[in-house]
């Protein structure tokens, strides 16, 4: 550990760590950005990305978080393809350990490690990834103007992704694995107002099928009862809904995160539980989950580090 401590030090690597490392240094902190073993965050797993302002005819997500990046350096944030594999908060400066051991010393985190969708875990749904199956209707329902689609999930993201849908497709099933929906009562009935919102309860996805690109799922109502039946259900479009998963498993009792595994922010700034650790996009955010929303906070989180780094001159 021969390095002087750092005193930024961004983990992650999406809109929230871009634009976190943009603005940290143009303050002249200096930023030193951990990109991991897959920059870029959530946006490389979609195609086309159109609701980001600033590009009219939209960009691909890895090419608008390769233009992130090289906004980044070009201010001279020193990006570094590592892993952090372990944080210790308990000590000034913070330690950082790489996952080749490495230690680096830092005055301020700036913590943007995002969330991951949840998937059922079907081998087929990795195959049709892009070409069919997608875990964000906000991002990827305008492919789907006019056709068929199925949102899987029973809480208030299927329902919000559901009938965000149902705005664009023809024909929007939901598939509840239970006889109830988990969704706030608020959103329920807004589901039921929705022609053309079709809800299958008590059922669960065995399988997709398609040539190319998906053509339907494998269906099973009332599994393991004397009503169970099977079916295929000709769709487009298979969105999951059910669940993030905040990547926060390395801060586990090192910094106060939600009953869900989210950090806790003192919202609107980006502090966390402590002092000169700061939280910015989706790891933080279980609610919103947009790329501009992460970009935003990753800027606040910027200006947060540097007045903490101020005080302590
Ligand atoms: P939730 O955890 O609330 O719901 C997840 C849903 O997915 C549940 O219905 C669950 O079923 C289902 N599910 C989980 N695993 C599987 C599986 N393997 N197979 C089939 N179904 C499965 O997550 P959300 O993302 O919906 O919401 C997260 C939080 O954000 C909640 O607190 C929610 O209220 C909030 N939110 C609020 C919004 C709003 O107020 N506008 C909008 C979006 C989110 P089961 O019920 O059987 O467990």
């Amino acid at each position: 550990m021969n390095e002087k401590p750092i005193s930024c030090a961004i983990i992650g690597a999406g809109p929230a760590g871009y634009t976190a490392a943009i603005y940290a240094s143009r303050a002249n902190l200096s930023p030193v950005l951990f990109e991991g073993m897959q920059p870029g965050g959530q946006l490389t797993t979609t195609t086309e990305v159109e609701n980001f302002p600033g590009y009219p005819q939209g960009v691909n997500g890895p090419e608008m978080m390769g233009h992130l990046r090289e906004q980044a350096l070009r201010f001279g944030t020193d990006i570094r393809t590592k892993v952090i594999a372990d944080v210790d908060f308990n000590t000034r400066p913070f330690k950082l350990t790489t996952d080749s051991g490495e230690v680096v010393e830092a005055l301020t985190v700036i913590i943007a490690t995002g969330a991951s969708a949840r998937y059922l875990g079907l081998p087929d749904e990795q195959k049709y990834l892009g070409m069919g199956v997608s875990a964000c209707a906000t991002c990827d329902g305008f492919f789907y103007r006019g056709r068929r689609v199925a949102v899987v999930g029973g809480g208030d993201t299927a329902c919000e992704e559901a009938l965000y849908l149902s705005t664009i497709a023809k024909e929007v099933f939901l598939i509840v694995r239970k006889p109830y929906l988990r969704a706030s009562k608020v959103m329920q009935n807004r589901l039921t107002e929705a022609p053309n919102i079709t809800i299958l309860y008590n059922t669960v996805t065995e399988g997709l099928y398609g040539e190319e690109v998906l053509e339907g799922a494998r269906l099973v109502e009332n599994a393991a009862t004397d009503t169970e039946r099977r079916y295929e259900l000709p769709i487009d479009g298979f969105f999951l809904a059910i669940g993030h998963t905040p990547n926060t498993t390395l801060f586990e009792g090192k910094l106060a995160l939600d009953e869900q595994g989210y950090i806790v922010v003192n919202s609107p700034s980006t502090r966390t539980s402590v002092p000169g650790v700061f939280a910015a996009g989706d790891v933080a955010d279980p609610f919103y989950r947009q790329a501009i929303n992460a970009a935003g906070s990753g800027c606040r989180a910027a200006l947060d580090a540097d007045r903490f780094l101020q005080e302590l001159r």
